[in-house]
């Protein structure tokens, strides 16, 4: 058996390791930073069914449920809850959110507010 090459990691490594991790950083920081696109929905899901879905188009809904009512204020690009009488006000407290994945609970409503979008760009729509 012939000795083995040494495997010493040379500069040469080093610096794809680099390119790859600002690669990687560099297509994260983009969706992350991503402003929610016209094409996401707001999906209002009441006691654990979907019972509707606002477009991000400024208007302002009253939501009503197990004796709970939540309102919800729509802006261009972000939703949040302003008022709510239920007892914990967490999603009062969650604020607006703006992108896709994100969501406000009002868990003694049962309502849950979350925004779907394509979590990838649109390329299939341009092509189309
Ligand atoms: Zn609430």
């Amino acid at each position: 058996m012939s000795g083995s090459p040494k495997l010493v990691p040379t500069k040469y490594d080093a610096l794809v390791v680099l390119i790859v991790l600002a690669l990687a950083v560099a297509l994260g920081a983009r969706y992350w930073f991503a402003p929610a696109r016209e094409a996401a929905e707001i999906i209002v899901s009441i006691g654990g069914v979907e019972a509707e879905r606002l477009t991000f188009d400024d208007s302002e809904y009253d939501y009503t449920n197990n004796g709970y009512t939540v309102h919800v204020t729509v802006r261009a690009g972000s939703v949040r809850v302003d008022h709510a009488d239920c007892p914990t006000q967490d999603c009062v407290r969650t604020g607006a959110i703006s992108r896709p994945g994100q969501s406000i609970v009002c868990l003694p409503a049962r309502i849950i507010l979350t925004i779907e979008g394509a979590a990838a760009p649109d390329y299939d729509a341009i092509a189309g």
